[in-house]
């Protein structure tokens, strides 16, 4: 099956049935080809664009932003941010979400927070995956790429923002704003991941 059994809950949720679960109104527990082909559709033009900009000064080049590509979002990401997400806990040897679609889950599932150390290194990896393509549009005089490339970017985020961090489920992530509602009625249904943020937060 290429995702999760929409009409089973997910491995970390205690009920036995989704029905009438308010959280699978709010929050994405399980995912379809439409979100992962909307994520796929406004996340693919920058690395389309940055990638034909890099080209056109070095083809070895746009090979080291694809490694790079490849290790932040096949491993590093997977380790510093997923693997705190209630979808990691999955019995699955990859992923079957909406953004890191496929990636190996060679880590522990680590419920509970991201540590400060963690976060660093996310915000880094964005910074360098975005940013590297960024020199090369301006060096080759590409601006009207470098100006379409920023755009698409922005669009990227933005969508992310309105559409898509209010209903993820890696209460974790920097960019999550679930509200504290929502939140709880998700901690309600999923005792284990509850437990692992009490008892990060004590009290
Ligand atoms: S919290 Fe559990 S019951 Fe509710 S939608 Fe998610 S998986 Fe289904
Ligand atoms: S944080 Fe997002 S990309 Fe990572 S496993 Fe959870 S749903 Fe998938």
């Amino acid at each position: 099956m290429m995702f999760l059994d929409p009409d089973r809950p997910i491995a970390t949720c205690g009920s036995d049935s989704c029905d009438g679960c308010a959280c699978g109104r709010e929050l994405h527990c399980h995912f379809g080809l439409k979100d992962w082909l909307h994520f796929f559709l406004i996340s693919l033009p920058p690395f389309l664009l940055g990638g034909a900009g890099i080209y056109h000064v070095s083809g070895w080049l746009l090979v080291a932003w694809i490694v790079i590509l490849a290790a932040f979002f096949g491993f590093v990401e997977i380790r510093v941010m997923c693997s705190h997400c209630p979808h990691y806990a999955e019995p699955e040897k990859s992923l079957k979400c909406w953004a890191n679609y496929g990636s190996p889950k060679l880590w522990r599932y680590r419920p509970g927070p991201m540590t400060k150390m963690e976060k660093g290194v996310f915000f880094t990896g964005f910074a360098v995956v975005w940013g590297y393509p960024v020199p090369f549009l301006m060096v080759g005089g590409q601006w009207f790429l470098l100006l379409v490339y920023v755009m698409t970017t922005i669009g990227f985020f933005t969508t992310l923002k309105m559409f898509m961090r209010s209903q993820c489920f890696n209460f974790a992530c920097p960019l999550n704003s679930v509200t504290e509602e929502a939140r709880r009625r998700f901690f309600d249904r999923n005792p284990s991941v509850a437990k692992a943020w009490s008892d990060s937060y004590p009290g």
